[in-house]
């Protein structure tokens, strides 16, 4: 609910200034490749990690254990996200591996892109669409490779691969359909359907509890011997223990270099809850984690976002390993500070409001390593933690993965802003004020826009009122929250941005993007099932429909193309005050019929006129909509007595190495099916 990623990708794919090629002058001689590879709709990308070398000995310890305990819970990602992903990984790797034959036939190559699909993707189904990839070339081939390198899969895991009906889908939201039957997602047994998730859920949930735990975060739901559902945990000696043990260890090495007690405490309780499985644990580490505010170094590790789960329950493993970034941070601070003010200001409802807005935190971070879900795909920024009555309780960290957006904006191809934008006028502000207006985004949308507004009483939590609907509803009102304050002179009173041209770069990349770009993602006939893609369609397809009658947004024609043009700036800001009043309003009373219409009117179906001519001028481009990146590789200088002193950065530039690397260094789950 809580990971900002996509917006912020278009918003720079839009928004960076043209480069002419993903190379640029590193420091030393060499340039420094930033995006070494493209595939399909992706491209690989690398990322430098500044500030490493300034650490301390016992910080390097510390960061390299983090991204070691992160790596170890690799193989968990692939499991939980379809049954057979291990399976078939074991097997492709195999084949890459050891495969002698020919490797230059047309046959090789798409198996090859296969491949890279289903790394990139942690999995056979679409890292985004969620759509299970279909082979380009034939069982036949792949039969052969198989038989050359002695890779046996069993006969229904051959058919997964081949046959497209069979779990074609990782996530499905269809709100008419069973959502668990419909999902291949492995955080339910093959044959529990939704009403009886909703029936056990609703008999251990207590709706009275000021401080719930997030029930069923850590397990898988399956049918007991019984016939009844019990939960199978995640922890040591639980489902994915042989990992998790490994994860604990190297959190325990962390734990005895921790910056400072409330470091030490927060990781001593993040083990002791991996080796419980309590989640009661995890609420108090996450207390102890948002707290632990004072260190250079801080880190993700968990199971945490829900979003691949239809039902919003089971948390996904994922773990970032963070530096801080002193310069931004400090800049983006101000903003934090403001929180009330932007409280006390927003067009919200006054029963809405929240009286104190709390602990709201904001920092820039670069990433030394990711792992699980966070990888090779990486959000670009994170509040965390998830848990409501913590979060108004305690507060939340927010961060920006500041390398990870420089890295993508250097790699990011030309012509998309000269493409869609409406005038000069438009790119000149873009280039001028286009990172700024993204930067400034990212901040508003985290520290106040999912800190602002509280339920009113009596209402259910927005997973229990707005069902598959809450994590767009979520990220819409995170928007709207920072859509709104853009065109506010507060932002240039506090020294933010120079000027409301920054807010007006990014309303004119935000509907671009929101009505056109991001339909570049969706596949020809499909229409839009991701939360962030719904938001964001739903917010521009909104204002634009309730704007017709003033002609605050048009969108017309010229030579066969379509453009976006914003006539009255302060109107269209009046409107996603408008809208935001009314999402913060479904949010607090739990109307799941406005929030089902809001969606299934604006934010669901495309317009095939549109998507078509979207597709038509961006594949032109040849810039993949994608970007997955390449994790550095820390290595330890050890010396004679064995003791770690110095450890060092390498920035490896081949995927596939890095992917048959981590499949052999951190393959801590037995496969249950060969
Ligand atoms: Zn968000």
């Amino acid at each position: 609910m809580l990971r900002f990623s996509i917006s912020l990708l278009a918003a720079l794919s839009m928004l960076s200034s043209c480069k002419q090629a993903s190379t640029e002058p590193a420091t030393d001689e060499t340039p420094f490749v930033w995006s070494p590879e493209y595939f399909s709709d992706k491209k690989i990308v690398r990322y430098q990690v500044p500030g490493f070398d300034h650490l301390n000995l016992d910080q390097k310890k510390l960061v390299y254990y983090l991204t070691q305990a992160g790596l170890s819970g690799r193989d968990i990602m692939w499991d939980m996200n379809y049954r057979y992903n291990l399976t078939i990984r074991h097997a492709l790797d195999n084949i890459v591996r050891n495969y002698k034959g020919d490797r230059e036939s047309e046959d090789w190559k798409k198996f090859m892109i296969y491949v890279k699909n289903v790394w990139f993707s942690n999995g056979i189904h679409h890292h985004y669409s969620s759509d299970k990839f279909i082979p380009e070339f034939s069982r036949e081939y792949f039969n052969s490779l198989c038989e050359a390198t002695n890779t046996v899969l069993m006969e229904e895991v051959m058919n997964v691969l081949f046959d497209p009906a069979i779990d074609a889908k990782r996530i499905n939201l269809e709100p008419n359909s069973d959502l668990v039957l419909g999902s291949a997602v492995n955080f339910y047994d093959p044959d529990i359907t939704e009403a009886e998730v909703d029936a056990y859920y609703a008999s251990i949930i207590d709706k009275n509890d000021p401080t719930p735990v997030s029930y069923g975060l850590n397990s898988k739901l399956v049918r007991g011997p019984d016939g009844k559902l019990m939960e199978k945990v995640w922890k040591v000696g639980g489902m994915y223990g042989p990992a998790i043990s490994e994860i604990v260890k190297w959190l325990e090495k962390a734990a005895e270099v921790a910056e400072n007690e409330p470091q030490r405490y927060a990781l001593k309780l993040l083990i002791e809850y991996y080796k419980t499985g309590d989640l009661k644990k995890w609420d108090e580490y996450n207390i102890a984690w948002s707290q632990a505010t004072a260190g250079d170094i801080d880190y993700i590790n968990g199971f945490v976002e829900v979003y691949h789960d239809p039902k919003g329950f089971k948390g996904s493993y994922e773990t970032i390993v963070e530096i801080n970034d002193f310069e931004a941070s400090e800049r983006m601070a101000v903003v934090a500070a403001n929180a009330q003010w932007f409280e006390d200001h927003s067009p919200i409802m006054e029963a809405h409001k929240k009286d104190t807005v709390v602990g709201v935190t904001y920092k820039v971070v670069n990433v030394a390593g990711e792992a699980g879900d966070a990888s090779p795909s990486t959000p670009l920024g994170v509040n965390l933690p998830n848990s409501d009555w913590i979060r108004s309780e305690y507060g939340s960290k927010s961060v920006s993965l500041g390398n990870i957006i420089e890295a993508y904006d250097q790699a990011e191809g030309p012509g998309l802003l000269a493409e869609f934008s409406n005038d000069q006028e438009e790119i000149d502000r873009a280039k001028k004020y286009g990172k700024l207006a993204a930067k400034l985004h990212t901040a508003l949308h985290e520290v106040i826009g999912h800190a602002s507004g509280k339920l009113e009483d009596g209402v259910g939590t927005p997973a229990e009122t707005l069902k598959g609907y809450r994590s767009s509803l979520e990220e819409a009102r995170a928007d709207l929250v920072s859509l709104y304050f853009l065109m506010d002179e507060k932002l240039v009173d506090l020294g933010l941005m120079p000027s409301l041209e920054v807010g007006k770069a990014a309303y004119d990349q935000y509907l671009k993007n929101g009505l056109m770009l991001q339909l570049r993602r969706i596949e020809p006939g499909k229409n839009i099932e991701q939360a962030h893609m719904r938001n964001r369609q739903m917010v521009a397809a909104w204002v634009l429909d309730k704007g017709k009658a003033d002609n605050v947004v048009t969108m017309e024609k010229r030579d066969g193309k379509t453009y976006i043009e914003i006539n009255d700036y302060e109107k269209l800001r009046e409107l996603f005050g408008q809208l935001l009043r009314e999402t913060q309003r479904i949010k607090s009373q739990g109307d799941y019929e406005a929030c089902r219409d809001l969606f299934e009117t604006y934010g669901v179906k495309v317009d095939p006129a549109i998507h078509a001519e979207v597709l038509a001028r961006t594949v032109k481009l040849n810039d993949p909509p994608y970007a997955g990146f390449i994790n550095p590789r820390l290595i330890p200088i050890i010396d004679a007595e064995g003791a770690i002193t110095d450890i060092k950065v390498e920035y490896p530039d081949d995927f596939t190495e890095q992917m048959l690397e981590y499949g052999e260094q951190y393959g801590f789950l037995p496969d249950k099916n060969q």
